[in-house]
């Protein structure tokens, strides 16, 4: 890589401010500034940390510039990586600013960590010996210096005994340079023994990773088919070309589990970044990222925006998630700016799925990415018998939601003292209220939703503003008493009515609202794991790459539930959701059986999920995107205008419609009212727009923004390019 040079007199700084361009700044005499220094600078009345930045600095007289005030002593973001943010900057419509601040999210790593206090042995003998002190001198043997804390914990001790040795002269006190937060990895630490399948794909992947050239390979397998242990192979290969490496998982839940997987590979764990990580442990494995110390990342989206000083693959593991796609601020998917990582630090891309993103299989089948297939489950270990219980033929009894076909096969679970999976993707008690005399529902007051009972905590709750308030017992329209109604299910209705059924099992709920923060969660999972648990009710918390062994039954209690929205990818999404939590079952060789509870049995997705014929499914699928020009085969962006009044909205949203341009392979649909009318109080309109595959959806839409009203009063426009949902 090129090596920067130092700008003199006047130097282009990006701050983390909604800013269209970097500003420029006066450098002083004796500063030593290159582009990717991180400064700080003044901004108005503050002083604020920024990004020395590319591109020529205005012809200004520096005099008149206000100076950078200090440089950080820390390594410059690198040039591959202010690329990247240019890059997702011109390809999401944001504020290069605003996207650079991503990168700037660890203040305190900009300066080195400090060295610590340590003690080390000297060649003084202690006056008198104890049992504490010869552990304490036995664990210090190798003359290595440790901190206190770590010594006395080492050797078992009291910190006392070794402030008395201190006191002797038997250790002084040395500083010692800041701990790795994670040793290095070894590749050769726990090679496994591949099957033919998996050495095949591990070798490809491993040619691509060792070429060191940019590539993307799709890793398409079966849940339990080995995928991890053979991107493994082409991690093991990185390391060993001495490059760093980032594997980013969809969900932080499952980081607990990986990182073990990952240390029983390679002797260590790798570094995790997410946004649950302790601020003082975010510093250090931001800095330790920057200076090459850690070698692998394991992480949430965002660590797509670490400054990785040697970065030679990514892995993005369930690539078909939604959650690699971010929607605040800056608007993203992960899993693709990725591949843009890649392309611009020209290096291989992994991408892993059991149930690939349709963009990604229309890629591989047109030959853009490679393709890897693991056909096969691990070992003995089979995949579930699929079956849908059509309820129209096998309805629940009343006030029930389980079909006596579902409860049968749970009751033979238990006596096999084996463990069920009931999955049901929605949080609380009922997803709506109302009151059996007058009718009334309970809505929430700000968002266009129904409230949803959460009994455990005696609430209704708004999931899209977080709105909550008592259930009362009298209806707030007409004040009869006790005639409120909980409709259909959420997993605690159906824990409730499992508990009925099977008082003696030892049941389960796992849904983000109940499990108290993810060391809970993690507990909860380990426990399931470990046999503790007969039945688990839960969201799509537990849908994603737990191993549970011992789970032989999962039972879908609303397969229907994703379809019900128009969203084109609804049955994409439902089917990729499906396959994961049916997926869940039969980890070992025991026999196992997912059941589908599904009003529409004939509906492609219950049929490709229970004939298995994925080929078939997805054929279907692409046909169809196809036909109607939606991604990948054509381009959308999603233009969402709020305001504080539904009139303010709408006329904003019109004007914006007015103002786009008049071309023949780009047009807009609406201003419609968004899916999700209103929420927190703002109204919310959509625009919808639809391009050609090569069209500039970019220059259309800035143009748009460009030309159209200007945004006023509580008027707030987010453009969504790639939406999720459309
Ligand atoms: P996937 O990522 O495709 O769901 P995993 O990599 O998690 O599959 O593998 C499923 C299970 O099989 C894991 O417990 C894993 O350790 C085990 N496994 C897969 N391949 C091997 C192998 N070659 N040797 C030993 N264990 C393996
Ligand atoms: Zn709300």
């Amino acid at each position: 890589m090129k090596e920067d040079s130092p700008l003199t007199t006047a130097a282009p700084v990006l701050v983390p401010m909604p800013a269209e361009r970097a500003y420029t700044y006066a450098v002083p005499e004796r500063m030593r500034v290159v582009p990717g220094s991180i400064v700080r600078v003044p901004l108005g009345p503050r002083l604020v940390a920024g990004v020395v930045w590319d591109g020529a600095v205005e012809q200004v007289d520096p005099r008149k510039l206000r100076p950078i005030d200090h440089v950080f002593d820390c390594p410059p973001i690198d040039h591959d990586m202010r690329r990247f943010v240019d890059w997702i900057a011109q390809y999401t419509l944001t504020p290069p600013g605003l996207v650079a601040r991503m990168l700037l999210r660890a203040p305190e790593a900009f300066d080195p960590e400090p060295w610590i206090e340590g003690l080390q042995r000297t060649a003084l003998a202690p006056g008198r010996m104890t049992g504490a002190r010869s552990r304490v001198l036995e664990t210090a043997e190798s003359g290595l210096a440790w901190t206190r804390s770590g010594l006395a914990h080492a050797a078992g001790v009291s910190s006392t005994v070794i402030d008395g040795l201190k006191a002797q002269g038997v250790f002084e006190t040395v500083m010692i340079p800041p701990r790795p937060v994670v040793a290095p990895p070894d590749p050769t630490y726990a090679r496994p023994e591949l099957t033919p399948d998996q050495a095949a794909a591990a070798e490809t992947l491993r040619a691509g990773t060792a070429a060191g050239t940019f590539g993307v390979t799709l890793l398409d397998g079966v849940t339990g088919s080995g995928k991890t242990e053979v991107y493994f192979e082409a991690v093991a290969t990185a390391l060993d070309k001495g490059k760093q490496v980032l594997i980013l998982l969809p969900e932080i839940a499952l980081t607990h589990a990986f990182l073990e997987r990952f240390q029983s590979r390679f002797g260590a764990k790798p570094a995790e970044w997410h946004s649950d990580l302790a601020p003082k442990m975010r510093e250090r494995v931001w800095r330790q990222v920057a200076e090459g110390t850690v070698r692998v990342v394991a992480g949430a989206r965002s660590a797509l925006f670490l400054p990785f000083k040697e970065l030679g693959l990514i892995v993005v593991d369930e690539e078909h998630d939604p959650a690699y796609k971010q929607e605040d601020r800056v608007f993203y998917n992960a899993r693709d700016m990725a591949v843009v990582r890649g392309h611009i630090g020209s290096f291989p891309i992994v991408l892993a799925s059991a149930t690939p993103s349709v963009e990604s299989q229309v890629n591989a089948n047109q030959g853009r990415y490679a393709r890897v297939d693991l056909p096969a489950r691990f070992a003995e270990a089979a995949l579930p018998t699929l079956r849908s219980i059509d309820m129209r033929r096998a309805p629940p009894a009343r006030g029930s939601f389980l079909s006596p076909l579902l409860v049968e096969a749970m009751s033979k679970t238990l006596a096999r003292q084996e463990q069920s999976l009931l999955f049901l993707n929605r949080r609380g008690y009922a997803p709506l209220t109302l009151c059996r005399s007058c009718g009334h529902r309970f809505g929430c007051p700000v968002c266009s939703a129904w409230l949803v009972e959460h009994r455990f905590r005696g609430q209704l709750v708004c999931h899209h503003c977080g709105h909550n308030e008592r259930r009362p017992d009298a209806c707030p329209e007409c004040g009869t008493i006790d005639h409120l109604v909980a409709c259909g299910p959420g997993v605690e209705r159906i824990a409730e009515e499992v508990v009925a059924t099977f008082p003696d099992a030892r049941t389960i709920v796992l849904s983000s609202d109940l499990v108290g923060g993810v060391r809970r969660l993690r507990l909860e999972l380990e426990a399931i794991a470990k046999g503790e648990a007969d039945i688990v009710i839960g969201t799509q918390l537990v849908a994603k790459g737990h191993n549970f062994p011992n789970m032989t039954l999962v039972g879908i209690v609303d397969a229907d539930l994703g379809l019900a929205n128009g969203d084109p990818r609804a049955a994409e999404r439902t089917f990729q959701l499906l396959s994961q939590v049916t997926g869940r079952a039969g980890r070992t060789g025991k026999k196992s059986l997912g059941l589908l509870q599904t009003y529409q049995p004939d509906h492609p997705v219950m049929r490709a999920i229970v004939s298995g014929d994925v080929g078939a499914f997805y054929e279907r699928e692409i046909a169809e995107r196809e036909r109607a020009a939606l991604p990948p085969f054509g381009r959308l962006a999603g233009i969402i205008i709020s305001a504080e009044t539904r009139h303010d909205a709408e006329a904003h949203a019109r004007g914006l419609r007015r103002a786009a341009p008049e071309v023949s392979d780009i047009f807009v649909l609406g201003p419609a009212e968004a899916p999700l009318a209103m929420v927190g109080g703002r109204h919310r309109f959509r625009l919808l727009v639809h391009g050609e595959r090569r069209s500039d959806m970019q220059g259309f839409v800035r143009q748009m923004l460009a030309e159209g009203p200007k945004v006023r009063g509580s008027v707030r426009v987010s453009v969504d390019i790639d939406p999720q949902s459309f």
